[in-house]
């Protein structure tokens, strides 16, 4: 079998953040107000400072605040808390995520708990994870299962029914994911470590994500003819080809193996990673729809 649909990420989050802007103008119209993202980044980690960065930009450009709080890496738990309990009490906040990892002085479950589950865009509250467990309408839901399962509802045809394994299980990808899945009535299996024969549980998938963080996991005999592939997986391996100590991103599938077998899949970068920030963004839009008393809308 050949000629798999690549899944472009990119295009897609593009669309989804076009979307997001158009309702966002529609919400200030009739409100007023303008909704509110505030993200803090504690440490110095240049990944996240990256990912804070382009969170703020493209918060901007939705037509939404961006409020940034840079804390130095020996912050205390006590003094990260008091921002969170500021940004819970401040109503131009509609939003708050705290990018992880924290550094180890810090409890990172006491801060997550700590943050007002209506302003939990990242949905990693116990309030929104109970609510998503018990299939309630208006959990806030994670943004990496939440894109990945936007693009599986557009390419992956009608879901109900389908056969789909979760690789990883993982708070913020793996459960919120399996989650999502059986809520769209998938049969869902999760597998992890110690999963036993992990290849014959893929090759039964009809829908297969995958959230481990090992490179090229995910063998080319490993996919069901036809499949919808989504790889969540972001390592960074060597690249000799491209110049001495320089590195490249893969997934945590073998892109080049699965291409051919997969009738659906995404690409390691492109793929999953541009769909988080984008729901992101609407997760904002939807905390400042549920803090108005207004419907959110469909995005
Ligand atoms: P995590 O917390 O480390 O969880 C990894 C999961 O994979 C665990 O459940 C683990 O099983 C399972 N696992 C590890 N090795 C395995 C193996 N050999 N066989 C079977 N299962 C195995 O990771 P995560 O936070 O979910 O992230 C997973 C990947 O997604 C990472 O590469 C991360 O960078 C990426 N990610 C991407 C985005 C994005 O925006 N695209 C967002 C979040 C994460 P056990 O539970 O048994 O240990």
């Amino acid at each position: 079998m050949n000629g798999a649909t690549i899944i472009d990420g990119k295009a897609f989050a593009a669309d989804l953040r076009a979307r997001v802007a158009e309702r966002a103008a529609a919400f200030i119209a009739t409100s007023g107000t303008t909704p509110g993202l505030a993200v803090v980044l504690v440490g110095e980690d240049p990944a996240s400072q990256v990912y804070v960065r382009n969170k703020a930009k493209q918060t901007v450009e939705c037509g939404m605040r961006s409020f940034e709080h840079r804390l130095s890496v020996e912050t205390s738990q006590g003094d990260l808390l008091d921002l969170v309990h500021r940004l819970n009490a401040d109503p131009a906040v509609n939003g708050i995520l705290v990018q992880l990892p924290l550094p180890p002085q810090i409890d990172e479950a006491a801060v997550l708990a700590a943050i007002d589950p209506a302003k939990d865009v990242d949905g990693f509250h116990v309030v929104n994870t109970g609510k998503l467990a018990v299939g309630a309408a208006d959990a806030m839901v994670p943004c990496t299962p939440l894109g990945c399962l936007m693009m599986l509802k557009h390419y992956g045809g009608e879901l109900s029914g389908k056969r789909a394994l979760v690789l990883g299980r993982s708070n913020i990808v793996g459960k919120p994911m399996a989650a999502l899945l059986l809520k769209e009535s998938c049969t869902v299996t999760i597998a992890h470590s110690r999963t036993r024969d992990l290849a014959d549980e893929c090759r039964r998938a009809e829908i297969l994500v995958a959230a481990v963080g090992r490179p090229h996991m995910v063998k080319g005999d490993w996919v069901a003819p036809g499949a919808t592939v989504i790889d969540v997986g972001i390592n960074r391996i060597p690249a000799p080809e491209k110049g001495e100590g320089k590195t490249r991103l893969v997934g945590d599938v073998d892109f080049d193996a699965c291409v051919g077998h997969a009738g659906a899949i995404t690409p390691v970068p492109g793929g999953v990673g541009p769909m988080t920030i984008a729901c992101l963004l609407r997760n904002t839009l939807v905390a400042a729809c549920d803090q108005a008393g207004v419907a959110r809308p469909e995005i």
